[in-house]
């Protein structure tokens, strides 16, 4: 088969389109033939070699397939199911673990379908999970018009939420408003300071910022005493280490660093995230914006496109035809 291999850690030109040897499942996994795979932020921290894995290795995470071969005979042949922590999701075939995928309805596009559980079940712990908001809550979502920036703003709007994000460009901006957001802003000429004076100087109970590095003192000085700091994400950079003085000083307020792992600890726990995002897009109350699709070989490019921001929304690599 072909996949997406990396072989020393680096920039996007160490993605290699090559031949490698089919995975075999182990009893606890399935077989799947892959249709499309998501390109998400965090494939770029492992080809980079900022989160561990040891090379060479056949990236991605992220798919919808159909299933080839179960070892225990319970999941049929032609199966369609979606995946969000399969490592090895850039290939023609992967191993999927089976406490761990959903089966995907037919009248979900297969591109949506490949790109929707990790940023949407991203989403939804944030808003869901990491601090509850409701009808009376203001928060901030950095980079608004990204794969999680767009789903999370759907999400917290539909738990009538007061939503301000952040983008870079005008046509972000502009999607940002489709996606529900009440206000957007740019990061130039203190975030912080732009969104108090917005919001009456009070400051937003919780800010969602994936930026990491070139917007974390933005975060701490934007939410209000006693409010939430969700550091969630590195786009622009790891964040430096932080005094836990400086929550003293900012009013009491609480940082977390949370990860997808930890929200969906147990099967139990990623079975209702993931249900819940596949019925939402079933029902038309998740809008999905796929606007890049590569082919898989095109992966290079995927990873320059995202990381020089220039993707909206989700990023998908096609494999083969559904
Ligand atoms: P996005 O589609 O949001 O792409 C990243 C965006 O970050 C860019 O489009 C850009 O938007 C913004 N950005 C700001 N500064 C920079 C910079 N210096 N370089 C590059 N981009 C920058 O990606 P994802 O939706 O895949 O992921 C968003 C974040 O969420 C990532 O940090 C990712 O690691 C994190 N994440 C965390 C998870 C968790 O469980 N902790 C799970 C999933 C994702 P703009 O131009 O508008 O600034």
């Amino acid at each position: 088969m072909y996949a997406i291999q990396v072989s020393k850690h680096g920039g996007p030109e160490v993605l290699d389109y090559t031949e490698a040897p089919s995975p075999t499942p182990s009893e606890e996994q399935v077989l799947v033939d892959v249709i499309t795979a998501g390109v998400n932020y965090i494939d770029t921290y492992y080809r980079e070699g900022i989160y561990n894995a040891q090379t060479p290795f056949t990236i991605g995470l992220e798919g919808v397939g159909r299933v080839v071969s179960d070892p225990k005979g319970e999941i049929a042949e032609g199966t369609m199911v979606a995946w969000n922590n399969a490592f090895g999701s850039y290939a023609e075939q992967v191993c999927v673990d089976r406490n761990r995928m959903v089966a995907v309805p037919d009248d979900i596009d297969t591109n949506v379908a490949g790109t929707m559980l990790l940023q949407g079940m991203t989403a939804h712990y944030l808003i869901q999970g990491v601090y509850e908001l409701d009808e009376n809550s203001t928060c901030l979502i950095t980079a608004g018009a990204g794969g999680v920036g767009l789903l999370a703003t759907q999400m917290a709007k539909a738990a009538g939420a007061t939503v301000y994000t952040v983008v870079s460009s005008d046509e972000k901006e502009q999607l940002s408003f489709e996606a529900g957001a009440d206000q957007v802003f740019r990061y130039s000429g203190g975030l912080a300071e732009q969104v108090r004076r917005f919001n009456g100087g009070r400051g937003v109970d919780v800010v969602y910022d994936g930026v990491g590095k070139e917007t974390f003192q933005e975060s701490l000085e934007v939410v209000r005493p006693r409010g939430v700091v969700c550091l969630f994400g590195a786009a622009s950079g790891p964040v430096e280490p932080v005094d836990p003085q400086v929550l003293n000083k900012h009013g009491s307020i609480f940082l977390t660093r949370p990860s997808l792992g930890a929200y969906t600890a147990t099967d139990a726990e990623f079975q209702m995230r993931a249900s819940t995002v596949v019925q939402m897009v079933n029902e038309g109350k998740l809008h999905f914006r796929v606007h890049d699709i590569y082919d898989l070989k095109d992966a290079r490019q995927a990873h320059e496109d995202l990381q020089n921001r220039k993707t909206t929304g989700s990023v998908v690599l096609r494999v083969r035809e559904a």
